[in-house]
């Protein structure tokens, strides 16, 4: 039986909610505290690998996500003009009833989530975060930005790249860092024909164009943009003008992703453009009676489209060893002993993936990399 009680869920996106799934199949109590009081997310998709189906699978959601997405069964790489050149197919890694990727959009994801969770029975407070989490030997105290406060066997931080529950127990100073390249996003309708991940190899980086829905597609570009004396990217959020210096970004791109340029991408507030960040925090990720998961702890750069994907393992893996018959602190050193080498892993392979695009090296590491990546995701949790 779990000697956690009663958690707290700080972060209410794909991690947090994948960790209240877990804890609540298991039958422990969890109040989520969301900063965002509209508990929206942007609108583009996401690509879930075999991996992330199969911890959908053990949270019981990898179905809807499914019949909600787009399933297909692997890659297919090319030339900036549209030749192509190498295809990857994916194991059924979540099992015979399941394609082995999907793509879907992030708000229908994110439903999936939120009605997940509040069937559950979990208590989810929005608008609001911590103010103060005061450690003691076996629980931890909680004020909240409403002036309220509350008491926990274990505070989970989910609250992203820019977590606050990580500056406030473990490194105020640890910071995502710009990697040097920008990703821009955009929804099209999906090509009849477009059956996976098409990727488009071109200077300073790689287009790409993902199936999310039987009749809606996004098309990528992740890239090395101009920067300003600052050394930071010319293009700002929020500018107008995107949609246009997004077709620009993608003049090099002929076949596929250059007719879906020149008819799609018109509608500037369509454009979903951010730089990339990444931050690792060093082990452990938990101190006393407070654990991170995703990307407070382990934020990578998309280059394998993992980082999701990390946080619902991460999710899983908690939840199985907070439910087992062990002391919190076992189980905590568990979580991280099973967790902090995959995360690792893809990391520093993402990272690797981006050195080797801003160095226009387009030799056979990079698809080293790719598939090195599908064999270690592919090992069980
Ligand atoms: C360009 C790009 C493309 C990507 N594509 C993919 C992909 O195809 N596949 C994939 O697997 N991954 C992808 N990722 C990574 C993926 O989006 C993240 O890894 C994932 O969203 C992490 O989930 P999370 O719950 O840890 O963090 P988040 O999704 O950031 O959720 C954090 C939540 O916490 C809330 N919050 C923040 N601060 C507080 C606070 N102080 N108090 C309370 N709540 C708070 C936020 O509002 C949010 O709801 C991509 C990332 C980028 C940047």
């Amino acid at each position: 039986m779990s000697s956690v009680e009663r958690v707290l869920v700080v972060g209410g996106g794909i991690g947090g909610l994948s960790t209240t799934m877990g804890l609540r199949r298991a039958g422990i109590e969890v109040d989520v505290v969301e900063l965002n009081p509209a508990w929206d997310v942007y609108g583009v998709g996401i690509i879930q690998p075999g991996n992330a189906v199969r911890a959908l699978d053990a949270l019981g959601l990898a179905r809807r996500a499914i019949e909600e997405g787009f399933g297909f069964s692997g890659s297919r790489m090319h030339l900036a003009d549209g030749t192509m050149v190498a295809t990857q197919d994916a194991p059924p890694l979540a099992g015979a009833e399941y394609p082995p990727m999907n793509g879907i959009t992030r708000p229908r994801l994110h439903e999936i989530f939120t009605s997940a969770v509040l069937e559950s029975g979990a208590r989810v407070v929005l608008g609001e975060s911590v103010e103060r989490i005061d450690q003691l030997a076996d629980r931890v105290d909680v004020a909240f930005t409403d002036g309220t406060s509350a008491t926990y066997h274990l505070v989970v931080g989910a609250d992203g790249i820019n977590s606050r529950v990580r500056a406030m127990v473990f490194d105020p100073d640890l910071r995502p860092s710009y990697t040097g390249q920008v990703c821009w996003r955009y929804n099209v309708p999906r090509p009849e024909d477009l059956d996976g991940i098409w990727m488009f190899m071109g200077s300073r980086g790689k287009a790409g164009i993902v199936p999310l829905a039987p009749d809606l597609a996004y098309l990528l570009l992740i890239e090395q943009p101009p920067v300003g004396d600052d050394g930071e990217p010319v293009v700002r959020l929020g500018v107008e003008g995107l949609a246009g210096i997004m077709r620009e970004r993608l003049a090099e791109y002929g076949g596929l992703i250059g007719d879906l340029r020149d008819r799609c991408v018109r509608d500037d507030a369509a454009v979903v453009y951010r730089p990339v960040e990444r931050v690792m925090l060093p082990a452990p990720w938990h101190r006393g009676r407070v654990v991170l998961v995703g990307d407070a702890a382990h934020a990578t750069s998309p280059h394998i489209g993992q980082g999701a994907a990390m946080a619902i393992e991460d999710a899983v893996v908690l939840a199985e060893e907070l439910a087992s018959d062990q002391p919190v602190d076992q189980a905590l050193a568990s979580y991280m002993a099973r967790r902090e080498p995959r995360a690792r892993f893809v990391f520093d392979t993402s990272r690797r993936i981006q050195e080797l695009e801003l160095a226009h090296d387009h030799g056979p590491e990079n698809s080293e990399l790719i598939v090195q990546s599908m064999i270690r995701t592919a090992e069980p949790i």
